[in-house]
């Protein structure tokens, strides 16, 4: 079956991969959550735009300004994309890992950071220092907005910041983000939400949300690599110190002084990703035309994989929270038995299915998360649908995690560089 009109389509559909057997198959991506395939409509889009892309803000050359156009336009599709503030601004990152670092380094001197242990690196590791307060992830969400409430509670006044992921890279659980910023609110704290996971799956609203900082990732949404952004609160950023000292980020430079741009472009410094920026906004546009047809797609294949997990022999399901709640399509497991590298690899090389496994970057969730399901190591594998995921890949992953149990574990694969090989 392939996927159902009114959702857009991928340009990695086509993909056929090899076998052990030396057959080839059609490519199973069930690894969303790390890159998402690229759009069709991106691919078309960037395809026109190429011959066209020239150096932003710099040159009187036409296709010059063309280049600042899309750029500058940009900023106004991603703002309708998080539907912003009026007043927030747009800068141009990375990634998500990029956005979080300029926020990290823009924050006022003694902001009080509140974060939860299990985190992305990228959420998680770039405020250090005595001011951050890492709080372990309660069980239910009701506890971990009042977690937030208590951590915030007892510190310091002046400036503080909640980080929070709208949903867990692990196990595709949302997190309570509009209750936890409502909490923050009362307390004059601000919130940073990492939608590196969410952006593509939901609709996102920071006014709904009322959170003060989104970060998105263009690779995440269906864009190839290189772009991202931080979207939110200007007067920190406004503040801050260059996040890069260069040509771009300056409004007048002299024998003995600089001044620096008020802008994004501020921390914009250097020739910028303007097909990376560009790739991004398309994505964007394309995704939100009809939210609900991509929720309904990606919900109906989440619900045959959770119900076809459920019947294979030793396999726990990890959860961040005790009770059901409103998921992304993304699901991380352990196979009582079963290393989930081997597992992967026997996956890819014999079935033409591409999953994560490992720690996913967030290794205190990974390690407690499953000691907390009754698994085993603190590695597993991650499955994770989106657009380019159809019921044949669900059923083949099911199918092949069946026939490798009741087969064994198959030590004909041994680990070459650290990876498990046929
Ligand atoms: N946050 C979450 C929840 C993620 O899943 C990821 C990517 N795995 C990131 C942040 C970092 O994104 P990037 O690697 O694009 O910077």
């Amino acid at each position: 079956t392939g996927a159902p009109q009114g959702i857009p389509t991928v340009a990695g559909a086509a993909l056929r991969v090899p076998l052990v057997t030396g057959e080839t198959v059609g490519y199973a991506n069930l690894d969303h959550a790390a890159s998402a395939p690229c759009l069709d409509a991106v691919r078309a889009k960037v395809d026109e735009f190429l011959p066209w892309y020239a150096s932003v803000h710099r040159g009187a050359g036409f296709a010059s300004q063309v280049s600042t156009k899309l750029y500058e336009r940009t900023r106004d599709v991603l703002r309708r994309f998080v539907d912003a503030r009026r007043t927030d601004t747009v800068v141009f990152t990375r990634n998500t890992t990029d956005s979080f670092n300029l926020l990290a380094r823009s924050l006022p001197r003694h902001t009080t950071v509140v974060v939860f242990d299990t985190e992305h690196h990228a959420a998680l590791l770039p405020w250090q220092g005595p001011n951050v307060r890492r709080i372990p992830t309660p069980r239910t969400r009701l506890a971990a907005v009042s977690a937030v409430d208590e951590a915030l509670a007892d510190s310091p006044q002046g400036p503080r910041l909640v980080v929070v992921t709208g949903a867990s890279n692990v196990t595709g659980e949302l997190l309570p983000v509009a209750e936890i910023a409502a909490v923050a609110r009362k307390h004059g704290a601000r919130v940073a939400l990492d939608a590196a996971q969410l952006a593509p799956h939901r609709r996102i609203s920071i006014r709904e949300m009322d959170v003060d900082y989104v970060a998105i990732s263009g690779h995440k949404l269906y864009a190839p690599f290189g772009a991202g952004a931080l979207i939110g609160r200007a007067d920190w950023l406004r503040a801050a110190r260059p996040y890069l000292a260069g040509g771009g980020a300056t409004k007048l430079v002299t024998e003995d002084a600089v001044v620096w741009n008020d802008g994004p472009e501020r921390h914009e410094a250097g020739s910028p990703n303007t097909v990376g920026v560009y790739a991004l906004g398309v994505a964007c546009e394309t995704l939100s035309r009809d939210w609900d047809a991509v929720v309904a797609h990606e919900q109906a294949l989440l619900a045959r994989l959770r119900k076809g997990l459920e019947s294979i022999p030793g396999c726990a399901e990890l959860r961040l929270f005790d009770a059901p709640v409103d998921r992304v399509g993304t699901v991380s497991f352990t196979v009582a038995g079963f290393d989930p590298g081997w597992l992967a690899a026997v996956l890819s090389a014999e079935y033409g299915i591409g999953v994560r496994d490992g720690a996913f970057c967030a290794h205190i969730a990974a390690k407690r998360l499953i000691a907390v399901a009754g698994g085993e190591g603190q590695q597993a594998i991650r499955v994770s649908l989106g657009l380019g995921s159809t019921e044949e890949h669900v059923d083949r992953v099911l199918l092949a995690l069946r026939r490798i149990v009741a087969r064994g574990a198959d030590w004909e694969y041994a680990k070459v560089d650290g990876r498990w090989a046929p």
